[in-house]
């Protein structure tokens, strides 16, 4: 049985993929789910993405795929390998939610747009998936359209993230002159533009063509051996160890679009990427994921696109075991015994049967209130309690009422559940009890305001506090009377004191006129 378990673990691959708006995550997604079989045409992805579209059609979709009514994490099969990918927004709509996601996954692929180069989102989210320590792919996208120099693109990496990039493939002209791909790990040239097994042009054991092949004398191909012969000598190694720490990343070129470079990428991901790793748990406890007792940790709750139905879906990872229906877990911040029924519906397709989820694997479990942001749940005898997922202090608040007096009991129940589902931080203040939100980004605040009227029928009131830098205090040391106009005294969710000072000054100014009080970042 345990053998049993092990096998299945190991065929699980379960990644992010990061990237700047319009770099091509979707596209890439798109293109992978088309190779795994799970969607029939290109543009699926994309509909849903846009948000063009009626209810029916998003069923119609989500059927049509087998996959989650949210689509935020997408499965399919891959020579022999289950794929999990996680999707994490961009853009606007990037939030906490994004960082939690990254600590559900084992790897990520990091698309690039080739003409762009590094931008600014991919540099944040980069940062969060380096602290992780895991391997990071990258794909270098939209090599149809002229790009930057190859050699500057693996060099930005080094010098704007800090990872060594090692080339995997290399391009053969670019943009209109775009010939095909040297692929240095298989030792082919594949070509563009060409289907089926005519596309690779085999090496011979020196990295050329043979002269008989008339494409070992075009002149983008020349130029590519010699740009094969520089990264060979003075490029980085090949270095599996350092691949694993997240300190090198294999760089692939290629076009999803024209889904050039696409299926060899996913090959060489699947083949290179690490199966499910184990756990810390209880502090100090290492937990294996073939572990025959089931346990793992929520990291996102989200709504159920139904508006009609109230219900949410919480997200758990699974750590250890295979997830079974009707499974009896534990919750480990309360005690509380919940038997997991109610799953089947959120990924059951003919091709996936929760029935099937071992570690690795996420499953997504109807909630009726009773899970939180980084709870964890386990079956059997022995507590389980995964380490907790990061928090991000926040930097802007807002102060916030129902504008119906009349409406307070939906209001209250509205801002509970957007708060347990991490949406957004709540605050009150120490001395009135009234409600203050705070949030790492505007639109967390927004989407909000439509949230508490489109689910909870509750019209709110916002006014504006701005930024601030909040700092927690220990309790012990609070005196009432260090509170004033430039330093807003407030208890979290977890009742613990803190200052929401206006700026840095106040902070300063606090800090010498209380040198002995303490003051951290974080809770
Ligand atoms: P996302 O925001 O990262 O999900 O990016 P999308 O996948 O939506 O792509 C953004 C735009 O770039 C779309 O118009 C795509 O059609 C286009 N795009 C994606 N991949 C490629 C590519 O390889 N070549 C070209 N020329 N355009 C691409």
């Amino acid at each position: 049985m345990s053998n049993e378990l092990l096998n299945k673990v190991n065929k699980r691959r379960t990644f992010a993929i990061i990237s700047h708006p319009d770099a091509g995550k979707t596209t890439i997604t798109e293109q992978m789910l088309l190779f795994g079989g799970v969607i029939r045409s290109a543009g699926t992805v994309k509909a849903r993405k846009s948000g063009h579209y009626a209810t029916s059609d998003w069923m119609e979709i989500e059927k049509q795929r087998g996959i989650s009514v949210t689509s935020s994490v997408m499965q399919f099969e891959y020579q022999g390998k289950r794929i999990n990918i996680l999707d994490t927004p961009g853009h606007e709509d990037f939030s906490e939610d994004t960082y939690r996601t990254l600590m559900a996954v084992d790897s990520a692929v990091m698309v690039i747009d080739s003409a762009k180069g590094i931008e600014p989102q991919t540099k944040k989210l980069f940062k969060v998936v380096k602290q992780r320590g895991i391997p990071i792919f990258t794909f270098m996208n939209k090599l149809d359209r002229d790009g930057r120099p190859p050699l500057d693109l693996i060099a930005e990496l080094e010098d704007l993230l800090g990872i060594e990039g090692v080339a995997m493939n290399w391009p053969i002209g670019s943009g209109q002159t775009l010939q095909g791909l040297y692929d240095i790990a298989h030792n082919q040239v594949e070509m563009y533009r060409k289907d089926g097994p005519d596309r690779f042009l085999p090496l011979d054991k020196d990295g050329k063509l043979p002269a008989s092949e008339p494409f070992s004398q075009n002149p983008q191909f020349q130029d590519t051996l010699g740009e094969i012969d520089l990264i060979k000598e003075a490029g980085n190694q090949f270095d599996l160890q350092k691949i694993a720490q997240g300190d090198q990343t294999p760089v692939f070129f290629g076009s999803a679009l024209t889904n050039f470079g696409v299926e060899t990428f996913l090959q060489s991901f699947v083949k290179m990427a690490p199966a499910p790793a184990g756990h810390k748990v209880n502090d100090t406890e290492d937990l294996a994921p073939d572990n025959e007792e089931f346990s793992g940790f929520v990291f996102k709750i989200q709504a159920n696109m139904n508006p009609h139905h109230r219900d949410r879906i919480a997200f758990v990872r699974i750590g250890s075991g295979e997830f079974k229906k009707g499974l009896d877990v534990t919750l480990a911040r309360t005690g509380k015994p919940i038997r997991l029924n109610n799953a089947t519906e959120f990924m059951s397709s003919e091709r996936m049967q929760v029935s099937d989820a071992v570690a690795g694997d996420i499953v997504g479990l109807y909630d009726t209130g009773n899970f939180q942001i980084g709870d964890s749940i386990y079956a059997g005898k022995h507590k389980v309690v995964y380490p907790p997922l990061p928090e991000f202090t926040p930097e802007l608040f807002v102060r916030v009422t129902a504008k119906n007096v009349m409406k307070q009991k939906s209001f209250h129940k509205g801002m509970v559940q957007l708060v347990q589902e991490g949406a957004i931080q709540l605050y009150q203040n120490y001395q009135t009890d009234e409600y203050i939100l705070g949030a790492v980004g505007q639109l967390q605040f927004e989407v909000f305001k439509f949230r508490m009227k489109n689910e909870y029928n509750s019209d709110v009131e916002m006014t504006n506090i701005g930024h601030r830098v909040a700092r927690w205090i220990d309790p012990e040391q609070l005196d009432p009377a260090m509170a004033n106009s430039r330093n807003l005294l407030v208890k979290d969710r977890y009742g613990q004191p803190l200052f929401l000072f206006e700026n840095q000054f106040a902070e300063r100014f606090f800090k010498d006129k209380y040198p002995d009080v303490k003051l951290t970042e974080k809770l």
